[in-house]
């Protein structure tokens, strides 16, 4: 394609050229079925087939061990927010989560409406601009989990290492870093990602589960539908799953697979970030970097310029030359590049070349 953008969006994002080429070919009619995926049964075997190679190909990529369920799940992380706590919260029991920023603002809004909310450390005092320390971690030992938001897509943070929290299970929103680097899953009692930054569309969210999590809920009126039983009990084909979604994360997973897997992504996404943060940081204050050193997200570059009439400029300006999405998120202004495993290093040079020439120009 001549002119495909130059894609920072935050979500959902930039897909693999390769993944959509390959499901344009497949759109119309799949192998040799006489109709498209999106047209059979989510019960029959061509589909199954599909439905069962993407949670394979997410075990062998994340390196999931035994004794995980890997889940499809609709609703988006959003609905994780309130199914964490529905699930996994027991009566009279503290759920204790990090406050990080915008997203485990709105996860910890959630689980206070189901129980007891604990918050184990806030970076909210500097502003979200970085991830509280594992050292500074406070949560009662009987906690029903221990929450945190592995990236936080608006404020540019990521944790750069989890805790070990012993028989706390581990709860993490990877929702905008799944797949940017290997993990050590068993650290987690429970990961989800919708699926829209890193793994493929929007329309469904991934949850990787330990099986003695998977349980009735003890909470009253838990809605068959957001139980992790109803969903494990049958490989996430209770009800139609959004097939199309599944089948493209299936897709995506082939081609971090055939890119190297997670180590692979972990150098490009290193690559890339470190492009951005060289170039900011050596700007001599032209750009400033939002998050903290230490803190800062290889997903989303979040940087300021000397105003907010600057800012504008370079929104309009960078969209002029080709750039989508690099205005920050509303709640908080600024720019932000979101760089996910599907945007290409060229893509990430060709934005440092035009920031170069805009701070030239304006600087
Ligand atoms: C985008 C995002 C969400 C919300 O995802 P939806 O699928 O839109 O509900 C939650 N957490 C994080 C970290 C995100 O980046």
């Amino acid at each position: 394609m001549a002119n495909r953008a130059y894609n920072f969006n935050a979500g959902p994002a930039a897909l693999p050229l390769e993944v959509l080429k390959q499901a344009q070919e497949q759109f119309v009619e799949y192998g040799n079925s006489g109709m498209s995926l999106m047209e059979m049964s989510h019960r029959g075997p061509i589909y199954e087939k599909v439905h069962y190679e993407a949670d394979s190909l997410l075990r062998e990529l994340l390196g999931i061990p035994s004794g995980y369920k890997v889940l499809f799940i609709q609703g988006g992380a959003s609905t994780q927010f309130a199914m964490i706590p529905m699930n996994l919260l027991t009566p009279g029991a503290t759920a204790a989560y990090v406050s990080t920023g915008s997203w485990a603002t709105k996860a910890i809004q959630e689980a206070q409406m189901f129980g007891q909310v604990s918050i184990a450390a806030s970076s909210e005092a500097d502003k979200f601009m970085r991830i509280p320390s594992i050292g500074e971690l406070n949560y009662p030992s009987d906690a029903a989990y221990l929450h945190l938001t592995s990236n936080e897509t608006i404020e540019g943070t990521q944790w750069a290492e989890y805790p070990d929290t012993g028989s706390v299970p581990l709860v993490g929103d990877m929702s905008s870093d799944i797949l940017c680097r290997p993990v050590d899953v068993s650290k987690f009692g429970l990961i989800y990602a919708g699926a829209q930054k890193n793994l493929g569309p929007s329309g469904v969210t991934i949850v990787i589960i330990r099986e003695d999590l998977i349980r009735k809920p003890e909470l009253t009126g838990v809605p068959t539908m957001l139980r992790y039983d109803t969903h494990a009990k049958a490989d996430s084909l209770y009800n139609t799953p959004p097939t199309f979604a599944i089948y493209m994360v299936n897709e995506v997973l082939k081609w971090v697979k055939s890119q190297g897997g997670a180590e692979a992504m972990a150098a490009l996404n290193a690559d890339k970030a470190g492009l951005l943060y060289n170039l900011i940081d050596g700007s001599g204050g032209f750009y400033r970097g939002c998050a903290m050193p230490g803190s800062r997200s290889i997903m989303n570059v979040t940087f300021r310029l000397g105003s907010e009439e600057l800012e504008k400029q370079f929104a309009k300006e960078s969209e002029q030359q080709g750039f989508v999405g690099l205005k920050g998120h509303r709640s908080v202004g600024g720019l932000r590049a979101s760089i996910y495993n599907a945007v290409p290093l060229e893509s990430v040079r060709a934005l440092t070349e035009f920031m170069q020439d805009f701070q030239q120009r304006n600087g």
